[in-house]
């Protein structure tokens, strides 16, 4: 796929992103996304978006508003 901006072409990629979230930065390792080999642009499929959306939703979203600690088995 040829860049909007540039002559470049774009590459599939990982890439890290961050994300506010309840007040938070949230940064997510190996988004995949598709990176512009000139310039550097990069684009998100609608998909990804959607998929990171539910993983801050059911991952970060539940830890923040109720954290679960698990009492622990061997008490001396
Ligand atoms: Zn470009």
């Amino acid at each position: 796929m040829k860049c909007d901006l540039c002559d470049g072409e774009y590459r599939e990629k990982t890439v890290v992103r961050n994300y506010k979230w309840c007040g938070k930065t949230i940064v997510i390792e190996d988004v995949p996304a598709l990176v512009c080999d000139r310039c550097g642009d990069t684009l998100i499929r609608e998909e990804t978006v959607v998929a990171i959306d539910e993983l801050l939703r059911k991952e970060v979203a539940p830890r923040e508003y109720a954290p679960v600690y698990r009492f622990p088995a061997k008490v001396a």
